[in-house]
């Protein structure tokens, strides 16, 4: 059977240095492949590629995305499966930013790469990177529908009050500055698959979503649509995370400006890769983080509860924001697998109803499940994040249309 009679999506998540991929079926979430190539650009570059239950690593420089598209599909081809001449039903494409233009997921053609490249100047990390691997998908899978989701989409109808910024409305306005909030691919599908799992409708329930990996977020959630999230016009906005700031008192710039003389792209380096958990304790990694805490370290444990407090900081908003809530979701890297935060982040809140149930929290576990006392009103849940099937989903839904 071929590919394309199995139903199977490509979907590609291409970063600025690296392409992640999968193959996967939409509809039973099995996976058939999946895979990283790393380093492009770089003397060091490889790809990882995994199918049948064999791993096959490559080591050596990759010149570009088109390098890496290509090599990924020789992967293909000398573990038995040629992506071309198999066919595959839909390529799906994580986009990073949207803007004001796209809110929802959209079938690729000309026109559309360069919109998606007209709205670099909002992501100059990310979108360049989804137009290349966008090219290079379209011309190595002639024929195939390419469908973009963006990782703004899900709150692009925040309320107003939420997505405006209080500066000269007239300059916002000029340059496209609002909150756009990212992650929202992730914070969609936990949220419905909370849902599945409480046995209840979306449309009834009010739910507050920690996305925390290496980047983090957060949202409220009033009958399955957002109100508010943490990340802005970028994704700098919010949490504390790997290695960047979060929220910080806008004065900083201007500041680090005038005295310590840096220039707008040194501000830039520092707020995005050289701050958050890595600036305060040197490691963006929350194992090794931890592992520093356990050993004594005390610039570790102050980024600890730096991060402890932010994350505080929004869970009361929101809980505010919402009025009354029904669940609170923890999913990605550190969400789903760090009980110490999901209890320090929630210690001592019975009075309004949350309670984690020690043992429950602590119990090791891949799927998604409940953590929260069996009588407390508010339901705390893991849900492990499945953006690439969410992506998956979306992409054969509008192959579907062509
Ligand atoms: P991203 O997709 O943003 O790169 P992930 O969702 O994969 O990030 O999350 C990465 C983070 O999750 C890292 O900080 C990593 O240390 C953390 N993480 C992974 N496993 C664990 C664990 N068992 N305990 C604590 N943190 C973990």
């Amino acid at each position: 059977m071929s590919t394309a009679d199995e139903g199977l999506v490509l979907v590609i998540n291409s970063g600025s240095s690296s392409i992640k991929y999968q193959l996967l079926n939409p509809e039973s979430s099995v996976v058939a492949a999946s895979g990283m190539v790393e380093r492009i650009g770089e003397d060091d570059g490889g790809i990882e590629h995994h199918a049948d239950g064999a791993s096959t690593v490559r080591r050596g420089p990759i010149a570009d995305h088109t390098a890496g598209l290509r090599l990924i599909f020789d992967m293909f081809s000398s573990t038995g499966r040629d992506l071309r001449r198999d066919g595959v039903h839909a390529v799906g494409h994580r986009v990073v930013h949207g803007g004001e233009v796209f809110y929802r997921p959209t079938l690729i053609d000309d026109a559309v790469v360069r919109a998606i490249s007209e709205l670099s100047s909002l992501a100059p990390l990310h979108n360049p990177a989804n137009v290349a691997g966008i090219e290079s998908a379209r011309a190595l899978l002639p024929g195939v529908p390419q469908v973009a989701v963006f990782d703004t989409a899900f709150f692009h109808d925040l309320p107003a009050a939420a997505r405006t910024y209080a500066i000269d409305a007239e300059i916002a306005a000029a340059h496209g500055v609002r909150k756009y909030g990212f992650h929202g691919t992730s914070h969609e599908y936990v949220s419905g698959q909370a849902a599945v799992l409480l046995g209840r409708p979306p449309a009834e329930l009010n739910q507050i979503v920690f996305h925390l990996g290496n980047g983090a977020s957060a949202s409220a959630l009033r009958g399955g649509r957002p109100i508010d999230t943490s990340m802005g016009l970028t994704p700098l906005e919010g949490l504390v995370m790997g290695t960047r700031s979060g929220d910080l008192d806008p004065g900083i710039v201007p500041h680090l400006v005038r005295t310590a003389h840096m220039d707008v792209d040194q501000v830039d380096v520092l707020l995005n890769r050289d701050s958050g958990l890595k600036g305060l304790s040197g490691v963006n990694d929350f194992r090794e983080l931890q592992r520093l805490i356990d050993s004594g370290d005390q610039a570790a444990r102050l980024a600890y509860e730096v991060y402890i407090h932010r994350l505080r900081r929004y869970l009361g908003a929101y809980l505010v924001q919402l009025g009354t809530v029904d669940a609170i979701i923890f999913t990605a890297g550190v969400g789903e697998n760090s009980p110490r935060v999901r209890a320090d982040a929630l210690a001592d809140l019975s009075r309004f109803g949350i309670e984690v149930d020690p043992a429950a929290n602590a119990a090791n576990s891949r799927v998604a499940r409940r953590i929260s006392t069996p009588d407390a009103p508010v339901a705390v849940l893991v849900v492990p994040t499945n953006e690439e099937l969410a992506i998956a989903r979306a992409a054969r839904r509008v192959a579907e249309t062509c």
